[in-house]
């Protein structure tokens, strides 16, 4: 017998029901589909400039690159931070100011550095000098920001390790920069994906202001503080409401760098998860086993589909169904494919409802990042995450 009643706590649940639900609960849908709220997309953006204060807020695009949500987030006045050529023709597509977007990737094709430099976009991120020297021969002139590596990381979903430079080499990187006549400006970090709360950001904060006082000590009067994103998402475990959370990590960056010139944040998650819920479906239940205690769940959206945040269960999404309510126990939730990766969440088990068949319908809640934009084309014929926007 498998034991995994004893894992498998309840998972407290905010039961308010967003919009996004409302609409799926009356409505009816052929495949997965994500539902966004724009409305929800606008106030969390309103929520997180009134935490940031003075800072500018640039969308990280690939947490949701859906146009009406980058249309909507244009016209409430939001920047972009944008990874690719296909980003950033969006945005401009959509009539954003070259100059409201970054290029925020520290890795990227001579080509596309070269097709935004054509377009205006004037701030790009690296971190190494070979990259540099790609930005200089192909954006002269331009205005670069260096990414820290953060090696201190409580994130649910850590960025680090393959993005940023060591704080030593950072003055380094600053006169290169500045000897391939490109204008260093400061520097950027990322504090990992899903950082829960404020006080996470301490030991990241702490790195960042040592390398922008060495880089001052060794003569580049710096005027940009770039914080990145990682601004937090409701996902069962508690976190702060966005402007508190927002206007405390403000505090935490002006107790310990002052009065800055110019900072920018880089909200993905934050602005666009929970303003999205999926419509998917239940296909099969059953027990391996008949003493098993946890049942398989199938649903007909995997991590080819959408779901790729619950690789090693990193992301862990919350559930409605119609028979919420009822006793529930543990369940093996899978995806659709023929493929045995295609398994959400085992280690930790999902409860729900014993009575749930084949044919319900299952809500994912709080999926509004990192989920359409990771769909694949089509993996097995199952057909990439519909995009509904209400
Ligand atoms: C992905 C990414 C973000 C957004 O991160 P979230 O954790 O979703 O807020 C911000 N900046 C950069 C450079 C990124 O790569």
């Amino acid at each position: 017998m498998t034991a995994y009643a004893s894992l498998a706590g309840p998972v407290p649940c905010d039961d308010r029901i967003t919009r996004a639900e409302a609409f799926i609960a009356a409505s009816r849908f052929d495949r997965p589909t994500l539902v966004i709220d724009l409305e929800a997309v606008a106030a969390r953006y309103r929520a997180l400039r009134a935490g940031l204060g003075d800072a500018r807020i640039h969308y990280a695009v690939k947490a949701n690159p859906e146009p009406a949500v980058v249309a909507r987030l244009l016209a409430e006045g939001c920047r972009f931070d944008a990874a690719s050529r296909g980003e950033i023709a969006l945005c401009l597509d959509l009539g954003a100011a070259p100059e409201a977007i970054s290029f925020g990737n520290t890795v990227k094709k001579p080509a596309d550095i070269a097709f935004a430099h054509a377009r205006g976009v004037r701030l790009f991120a690296a971190d190494a000098a070979e990259e540099l020297a790609k930005i200089a021969a192909n954006a002269p002139g331009a205005e670069v920001y260096i990414r820290l590596l953060v090696e201190e990381t409580e994130a649910d979903w850590p960025l680090s390790r393959k993005f940023g430079a060591p704080a030593s080499e950072i003055p380094e990187l600053m006169r290169t920069a500045a000897g391939l006549g490109l204008r260093p400006r400061g520097l950027s970090f990322h504090v990992g994906s899903q950082t829960r709360l404020p006080r996470m950001w301490a030991p990241v904060l702490d790195a960042a202001h040592a390398a922008w006082q060495a880089c001052r000590a060794a003569g580049f009067p710096l005027d940009l503080l770039n914080i990145g994103g990682g601004f937090p998402a409701f996902y069962g475990e508690a976190v702060p409401d966005p402007a508190a959370y927002a206007a405390e990590v403000m505090a935490m960056v002006r107790a310990r760098f002052g009065p800055l010139p110019e900072v920018m944040a880089e909200p993905g998650r934050g602005m666009v998860a929970e303003a999205g819920a999926i419509a998917a479906e239940v296909l099969l239940v059953t027990r391996k086993r008949p003493t098993d205690i946890a049942r398989w769940v199938y649903l007909d959206i995997g991590k080819f589909s959408g779901l790729a945040e619950t690789m090693d269960e990193a992301i862990r999404y919350q559930f409605l169904t119609p028979r919420d309510g009822e006793p529930t126990g543990p369940c093996i939730l899978a995806g659709p494919s023929c493929d045995s990766a295609d398994v959400l969440y085992e280690r930790r088990p999902v409860q729900l409802p014993l009575g749930l068949a084949a044919g319900d319908r299952i809500v994912i809640r709080n999926c509004g990042a990192y989920t359409s934009s990771y769909a694949s084309v089509g993996f097995n014929g199952f057909p990439p995450l519909e995009v509904i926007c209400i």
